[in-house]
């Protein structure tokens, strides 16, 4: 049977400082790596958006927030690649980040300055419209993680220049069973894409229908470097 593999854990370089690859090449590139979607997960927080030079104007924020996302869907759709729209958010409590999915860009404008209030005002407002996924919960040393307040946890991250304890994500997802579980790449580099893909028996176009897939389990993750961590615990 045809499936269809997404990595949801990617940067582009026009949003991420700390990536060195654009959107578009992020799309090329996943596209040729035989991967059917990626989505597109930059970060967003107090620091980056107040360094911009339009940190006042929320929409001209999120505008160039968009670049990396825009680009990269721009390529996806001349290649033949899904893109999903992420995002990667920090709030301002705390150094833990969380991948957003479900939204589209006008909730994005409608709700200026998102990671103002923390975690827990985020849950209780928007927990039944967006996915909150906590990435990599455990490579700053697993401080502050609120279960109750998470749809689930980056079980696996496969970035090379970090080590995510991911058996400890693993364990924390064994502890609250209400957590679902994901694997990504956190691509920002050469050599760190298409090292994960939740893998699906049937398309999976956008952010919603990404959101919507992973609420009914209906995935299984495929990430060669921890496929004892993932056959233990799956
Ligand atoms: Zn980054
Ligand atoms: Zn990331």
């Amino acid at each position: 049977m045809k499936t269809f593999r997404i990595d949801p854990h990617v940067h582009a370089s026009e949003t991420s400082a700390c990536s060195w690859i654009s959107g578009s090449d992020m799309a090329a590139q996943y596209k040729a790596l035989g991967y059917d979607g990626i989505a597109i997960t930059d970060h967003l927080h107090e620091g980056y958006i107040s360094s911009l030079p339009c940190r006042d104007n929320w929409d001209a924020c999120v505008d160039k927030y968009l670049s990396g996302y825009r680009a990269a869907k721009a390529m996806g759709e001349k290649v033949g690649l899904a893109l999903i729209f992420g995002v990667e958010i920090r709030f301002t409590e705390s150094d833990n980040d969380y991948l957003l999915y479900g939204m589209d860009e006008q909730f994005l404008r409608a709700h200026p300055y998102p990671y103002r209030n923390g975690l827990e005002d985020f849950y209780n407002n928007y927990h039944d419209k967006l996915l909150i996924i906590q990435a990599h919960p455990y490579r700053g040393g697993g401080d502050n993680i609120r279960p109750r307040f998470l749809h689930g946890v980056e079980a696996v991250n496969d970035s090379p220049r970090h080590d995510s304890h991911n058996q400890q994500a693993f364990a924390l997802a064994e502890e609250h069973s209400h957590l679902i579980r994901t694997c990504g790449s956190d691509a920002h580099r050469p050599g760190e894409l298409g090292r994960a893909a939740m893998v699906f028996d049937f398309p999976v176009h956008d952010s919603l229908a990404y959101k919507e897939a992973l609420e009914k389990g209906a995935y299984h993750m495929e990430c060669p470097n921890f496929r004892d961590l993932i056959e233990k615990y799956t």
